[in-house]
């Protein structure tokens, strides 16, 4: 299986399953329990693993919450700020091109009473196609915004968003920032301080780490106040109970210094791949088109994610080509929607037809990614689709 679907999950890194084993194992202590030293040992070991994610971040061990993953915390934010007693605020914004667990906490809370803004992204024909119109969010933003949420980068067409100049006009209004960061931890560098991200998530499975942990960083902790979902022992001060697990907790530390430690070599290598790719696929089949930003960039270029591609073919759609080709792990739209017949939202608020969304194709190329992997893939995609073509589709 040639593996291309990095934006869904990538696969555990080794050296973060060695750091885990442990805390598996023999050292099986609840981090909670302090009455002995398997306990003990367990809460020193998650505080020096918060420690190393704060400084990846730029953030503070505290002002890390641990999560399920990115689901939970992108809700833990925006019910969060929402639903605190001392919200008065009653607007909420967020973007066309969010992920669902985004876009449906809002939309329950529009049902609720809450003003809801969803802005548009700018379409295909702009270079920065997917980014915000910052006039525009300049506009909508109001004394009554209690929160925005914008994604860093997305996980379909691999937009980077102007987060510098995002987080100046949400704050000018006096409102809080969300930043679902889920694809860009580990590949971008993160800096809640610089950025001034007042709410930020990640997922540990996205960067070669475990499934079922995450984060919800808290940027400025005197300006944010959220309400927890979950109550009950009142760990992580109050904001997430239950037992933390040290295991994720330890193998999202390492996962996320390992993407620190080798990101500029990472991101060099990737986006020649992806670059290598697309010429390929331009070669091999006619009239394709690309989905997203242009892929023509430098070094962590700033429209698009340099592990990303995204395209139509003229002729085929893509759910066809991948069951062509069942040798290539790719997807068309996200996981998370990979049942749903409907075609993706992000590539309709792009602006494009329906009929171009449903041939169109996505790729995530991630650390193990290899030049052979690039040619054989492109292999199996003429392959499939000559069988398609023979067997008359
Ligand atoms: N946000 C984004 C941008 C994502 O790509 C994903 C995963 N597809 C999620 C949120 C949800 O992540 P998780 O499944 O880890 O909760």
């Amino acid at each position: 299986m040639i593996y291309l679907d990095h934006h869904a999950t990538t696969p555990i890194d080794p050296c973060v399953v060695d750091a885990m084993l442990p805390w598996l194992q023999t050292q099986f202590g609840n981090p909670h329990s302090h009455t002995h030293a398997l306990g003990r040992d367990a809460a020193d070991a998650c505080d020096s693993a918060l420690a190393k994610i704060a400084i990846q971040l730029s953030s503070q061990p505290e002002s890390i919450v641990v999560t399920s993953g990115a689901t939970e915390s992108n809700n833990l934010a925006i019910e969060g700020v929402a639903r605190h007693p001392r919200q008065r605020r009653r607007h909420l914004i967020t973007v066309a091109t969010e992920h669902p667990s985004v876009l449906d906490p809002i939309a329950r809370l529009g049902d609720e009473g809450f003003r809801v803004t969803v802005l548009p992204v700018r379409l295909q024909s702009d270079p920065d196609c997917g980014q915000v119109d910052l006039d525009l969010l300049r506009r909508t933003v109001d004394d009554d915004t209690a929160l925005v949420s914008i994604m860093w980068a997305n996980n379909e067409i691999g937009t980077i968003q102007p987060m510098a100049e995002i987080s100046k006009i949400v704050h000018d209004a006096g409102a809080l920032l969300h930043c679902d960061a889920t694809q860009a931890v580990g590949r971008l560098p993160i800096n809640l301080k610089e950025f001034d991200i007042d709410l930020l998530t990640a997922s540990a499975h996205k960067f070669y780490g475990p499934k079922g942990i995450g984060l919800l960083a808290i940027g400025n902790q005197r300006r944010v106040r959220i309400r927890p979902l979950f109550v009950g022992g009142g760990q992580q001060h109050g904001l997430r109970s239950g037992t933390m697990n040290p295991a994720g907790v330890i193998g999202m530390a390492e996962a996320i210094e390992r993407c620190q430690a080798t990101m500029v070599a990472d991101a060099a290598r990737q986006q020649l791949l992806r670059e290598r790719l697309w010429t390929k696929i331009q070669d091999a089949f006619s009239d394709v088109q690309i989905n997203g930003p242009e892929t023509a960039g430098g070094l962590f270029p700033e429209a698009r994610l340099y592990n990303n591609l995204n395209f139509s073919f003229a002729d085929v759609e893509g759910e066809t080509m991948m069951a062509a080709a069942s040798g290539l792990a790719v997807s068309s739209g996200s996981a998370c929607s990979s049942t749903d017949p409907r075609p993706s939202h992000v590539l309709m608020a792009i602006g494009l037809s329906e009929s171009r969304a449903r041939r169109s194709l996505r790729f995530g190329l991630g650390r193990f990614t290899t030049d052979a992997d690039i040619q054989d893939a492109v292999q199996l995609l003429i392959a499939a689709r000559q069988r398609i073509f023979r067997t008359g589709g």
